[in-house]
């Protein structure tokens, strides 16, 4: 077999076999197959896609490519995953939700780059939080706590790594083959067999229409069930950002605000959904009640002691949370409608402030970040303020800034939720 004939065979629309697949994946780990092979092979895949069948070889040829976690010692786990986009706390708050329960949350997870944040940035933004759990003690504490979040220690799915690094930096991202694929093997290998997906669509997320997010969830569902994994996938708005607070440590804030039911309308809605889901898959409850549940321990408090008893058990001092008191208001110059966001850019731009990376050894500023006001069909008159930056060691331009938000005539509100795919008594 020979790589080159295999990119010839992509380039000219043809499917790959099995064995193809394998090979490519097993030399390219092991370094026979060169990145600039790799990455033309991945333009044609980018390009003239691949039908589930392939998706479904190269998910398990990643799969196979590095270690795999046990989580038999573990009842009722379930597990989520978020394909990124701007303000997305969302995990910090549906697993503290769905560990009120006896449902449990094993979440391994990443840093950020590009325009979206990371899970594990967040959680680095609180003093001494430890992210670095050993398998042994991740287990014994998500059955202690009913939830654990950590960075994985074992080498899952090595070939992502790889790969993923190589589509960040040639264009080869956007695909769906490739981001189900890399999504599956990296969830089949953490072990979990019941996962909830947020599938982010709009101008801050990976997906930007309804049709190729439905044709992502149903590659992800097939893919799941081939491996006896129950996949829901929910299409939520990602033409604006989540929530108000963009940045690691404001983020933070906003978690807790939203555990005490204080937070945005839109991310304590996502969340109850999210997390009613995910105790519906984990249990035998119905999502209605699962969803009762939910907004009961969000009111009460259950859910905030349980985040307050999840830090303190990673060892994170939750009253260290340092927000930078340098800020800059950004404030309307007319009357009218917020017609639209340009979620990616702002981002980009929270990004510029070094809330996140532009490569792997950039340092983040947890301080800083943006507060977002406005959400798109709100009405604003000149003067009101838009966004809150709050920066530090770079400020980034006003005007790029406010050209984020588009003002004009009367729009309607976006929805939440476009829709949720996958049957929970499959
Ligand atoms: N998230 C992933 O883990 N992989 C992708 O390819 C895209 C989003």
């Amino acid at each position: 077999m020979n790589i080159v004939d295999i990119i010839i065979k992509k380039k000219n629309k043809q499917e790959l076999t099995k064995e193809e697949i394998d090979f490519v994946i097993e030399n390219y780990v092991n370094e026979e197959i060169k990145d600039y092979q790799m990455s033309s092979l991945l333009m044609a895949i980018v390009l003239n896609g691949m039908n589930l069948n392939e998706t479904y070889y190269l998910t398990d040829a990643m799969l196979r490519s590095g270690e795999q976690i046990n989580f038999d010692a573990i009842d009722n786990l379930v597990d989520k995953h978020s394909t990124g986009g701007v303000g997305d706390k969302t995990s910090l708050i549906v697993a503290p939700l769905v560990a009120t329960t006896n449902v449990k949350v094993a979440k391994l997870s990443g840093k950020g780059l590009g325009h979206t944040g990371g899970t594990i940035d967040k959680l680095e933004s609180i003093e001494n939080f430890n992210v670095n759990l050993s398998e042994e003690e991740f287990i014994e504490d998500v059955n202690k706590v009913g939830m654990a979040i950590s960075s994985s220690t074992k080498n899952l799915v090595v070939a992502d790594k790889k790969m993923y690094a190589l589509r960040d930096v040639t264009g080869t991202v956007q695909s769906i083959p490739l981001i189900a694929s890399s999504i599956m093997s990296k969830k089949i290998a953490a072990g979990t067999k019941k996962i909830v997906i947020d599938l982010k669509v709009g101008n801050g997320a990976l997906m930007k229409d309804i049709k190729s997010a439905e044709q992502l969830a149903s590659y992800m569902i097939a893919i799941g069930k081939k491996y006896n994994a129950k996949v829901i996938c929910v299409l939520s708005n990602m033409n604006q950002p989540l929530g108000c607070a963009v940045g690691n440590s404001l983020e933070i804030e906003e978690v807790m605000d939203v555990l005490q039911n204080k937070g945005p309308q839109d991310i304590t809605e996502l969340s109850l959904i999210i997390s009613s889901l995910m105790v519906s898959l984990g249990s035998n409850m119905l999502p209605k009640e699962a969803y009762k549940l939910m907004e009961e321990n969000l009111k009460n408090g259950n859910a905030l002691s349980k985040f307050k008893e999840f830090v303190a058990n990673q060892n994170g001092n939750i009253d260290s949370i340092k927000i930078s008191d340098k800020t800059e208001s950004i404030t309307s110059v007319k009357d009218g409608y917020i017609k639209s966001i340009d979620t990616l850019k702002l981002g980009n731009l929270c990004r510029d402030l070094k809330a996140g990376r532009k490569t792997k050894e950039d340092i983040i500023d947890y301080t800083v970040g943006m507060k977002i006001f406005k959400k798109v069909g709100d009405y604003v008159k000149t003067g009101d303020e838009l966004i809150k930056i709050f920066y530090n060691e770079v400020n980034i331009p006003k005007e790029e800034v406010l050209n984020c938000i588009e003002i004009g005539n009367k729009v309607e509100k976006e929805p939440l939720i476009y829709k949720i795919i996958g049957d929970l008594n499959d």
